[in-house]
């Protein structure tokens, strides 16, 4: 897995402070609140946490 455990567990939606998940592909981290997902930015294993990044997932 890209993204460290620990990292995982203090990552945040920045919108509603909700702990994301990483998605079932680990190329992003969704909010399980407002359904929002955030890009992982492939290049430095990190987290793109902006909400204009962010794309709205619908279930
Ligand atoms: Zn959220």
């Amino acid at each position: 897995m890209a993204l460290k455990k620990e990292l995982l567990d203090i990552l945040v939606c920045p919108l509603c402070m909700t702990h994301v998940q990483l998605t079932p592909d680990e190329k992003g981290l969704k909010c399980p609140a407002c359904r929002r997902v955030y890009p992982i930015n492939l290049k430095d294993n990190f987290p793109v946490m902006l909400p204009e990044e962010a794309r709205i997932e619908d279930e």
